[in-house]
C-alpha cells in the first residue's frame, strides 16, 4: 500500500531500535520514560511489538488520550438520564456504548432511541427527520472532533432547527499534559521526561501550543506519526533531545502537521466553543481543559436544555483506569485485567475502547514493562 508500507519495513524498523539503543547506552542510569498522550500510538506501539525492539531502561506510559477512557462516569450517567427523557433520541459514535456509567451503559439499557451514527450529519439528518424528537448528540472527543461537533452547531443554527443539542464532554490535551506534569506528576511520583505528542490532535491545533511544557518545564515533545517508523523515529528524535539536555517541541509528522495548525479548524472551534474547565476520569477537573458553547449557541446545550441534575456517581469497583490515564499503574498491576475484565465483559473504559491502554495489552499480549 503506497505511503503506508513505507512506514512498516521491519529493517528500517530494527535499525531505528538501534539507533535509540546507542543512544542511551551508558547513560542515566535509572532509565528513561516517556509518555506516549495518544491512544491510536498506545495501540499501535503494541499491534507492532514496538517495546520488544526497545531497550530495557526506556519505560513508556501511556496517558490520557483515549476520548472515551477519559469521559468521566457522571457524563455517562448524563446521557443515560437523558435517554429515559420522553422524545429524546440519543445519537453518539459506536465507541460510547459499551462504557460503563455508574450503574449501567447505554448498551446494556438496550432503548430504541439511543442511534449509533457515523457523522454529526447523520445526528442533524435525524433532528431534521424528527420534528417532533428532541436529538442529542454525545459531543466527546479531542480538538479532533470539535470541529466537526462545531459545524454540526453552525449548520443547525443556519438551518434554524430547534431539537438539535449536544451533550458537550469535549477537552483539549495541552492544558491535561500541564496538570500531568505540574500536578499528577509531582503527586504520583512520575518522573515524566518526555512526551510524544498527540497526532490528529496536532493537525489542529499544531506545535505552538506545547511550547510551554518545553519552556516553562524543561520537557521535550515530539509530535509523531501512527506508523511504526513514525513512532520510532519520534522515540529517537525524543530521546536525542533528552540525552542532549534539550527542550523544544519537534514534528516528525511534518508530512500532516504544521507548526500552525489549521486555521480554518480553529476558526470554527473559536467562533462555537469557549474554553472551560472539564472532567477528566481518574484526574479530576483540569481548568480550562474542556470546551463549552459559547453564549449565543447555548440553545443547543443539552446540560442546560434538560436541566439534568448532577448525578451521583459510582466508579466501577476495583477498577484502576484513573491510574492507567495518570501513567501511574499498568494493566497488569490491576487484579481484574484479564480475569473478571476483557473486552467482551469490560470493567471500565480503559478495556471498552480500541484505544485503551487495558484493551492494547490485552489485545497484543503487553509485556509486563
Ligand atoms: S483491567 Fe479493567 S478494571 Fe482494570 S483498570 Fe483496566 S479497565 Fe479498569
Amino acid at each position: 500500500m503506497k505511503y503506508m508500507t513505507e512506514f512498516r519495513d521491519k529493517e528500517l524498523a530494527r535499525g531505528l531500535a538501534q539507533r535509540i539503543s546507542s543512544l542511551l547506552d551508558g547513560s542515566a542510569s535509572g532509565g528513561y520514560t516517556i509518555m506516549e498522550v495518544c491512544g491510536t500510538h498506545t495501540m499501535n506501539i503494541f499491534r507492532y511489538g514496538l517495546k520488544g525492539l526497545l531497550p530495557a531502561n526506556l519505560r513508556l506510559l501511556s496517558g490520557p488520550g483515549c476520548p472515551v477512557c477519559v469521559t468521566p462516569t457522571s457524563y455517562i450517567d448524563q446521557a443515560i438520564t437523558l435517554a429515559h427523557v420522553p422524545g429524546v433520541i440519543i445519537c453518539t459514535f459506536g465507541d460510547m456504548l459499551k462504557v460503563p456509567g455508574s450503574e449501567s451503559s447505554l448498551e446494556r439499557l438496550a432503548l430504541g432511541n439511543v442511534k449509533v451514527v457515523y457523522s454529526t450529519a447523520d445526528a442533524l439528518s435525524m433532528a431534521e427527520a424528527n420534528p417532533d424528537k428532541k436529538v442529542v448528540f454525545l459531543g466527546v472527543g479531542f480538538e479532533t472532533t470539535a470541529p466537526t461537533i462545531a459545524a454540526s452547531v453552525l449548520e443547525a443554527d443556519r438551518k434554524g432547527l430547534g431539537n438539535y443539542f449536544v451533550l458537550c464532554s469535549h477537552k483539549t490535551m495541552p492544558q491535561v499534559m500541564r496538570s500531568l506534569v505540574e500536578d499528577v506528576g509531582a503527586r504520583c511520583n512520575v518522573p515524566l521526561q518526555g512526551f510524544i505528542c498527540p497526532a490528529h490532535v496536532s493537525t489542529i491545533i499544531g506545535s505552538r501550543p506545547y511550547e510551554f511544557l518545553a519552556r516553562e518545564f524543561g520537557i521535550p515533545c515530539v509530535i509523531a506519526g501512527f506508523e511504526p517508523l513514525d513512532i520510532l523515529h519520534g522515540i529517537y528524535m525524543l530521546l536525542g533531545q533528552i540525552v542532549r539536555g534539550e527542550a523544544r517541541v519537534e514534528i516528525q509528522y511534518s508530512r500532516v502537521v504544521r507548526p500552525e495548525g489549521n486555521p480554518r479548524a480553529q476558526a470554527v472551534i473559536e467562533e462555537v466553543f469557549e474554553p472551560c474547565d472539564a472532567e477528566w476520569r481518574g484526574i479530576g477537573v483540569v481548568p480550562m481543559s474542556g470546551l463549552g458553547l459559547r453564549g449565543r449557541y447555548q440553545r443547543f446545550d443539552a446540560a442546560l436544555h434538560f436541566s439534568i441534575p448532577a448525578p451521583k456517581t459510582r466508579e466501577p469497583k476495583g477498577c484502576l483506569c484513573g491510574d492507567m490515564l495518570r501513567g501511574v499503574k499498568t494493566p497488569p498491576d490491576c487484579p481484574l485485567f484479564g480475569r473478571a475484565c476483557t473486552p467482551s465483559h469490560p470493567v471500565g473504559p480503559c478495556m471498552v475502547s480500541s484505544e485503551g491502554t487495558c484493551a492494547a495489552w490485552f489485545k497484543y499480549q503487553g509485556e509486563s514493562k
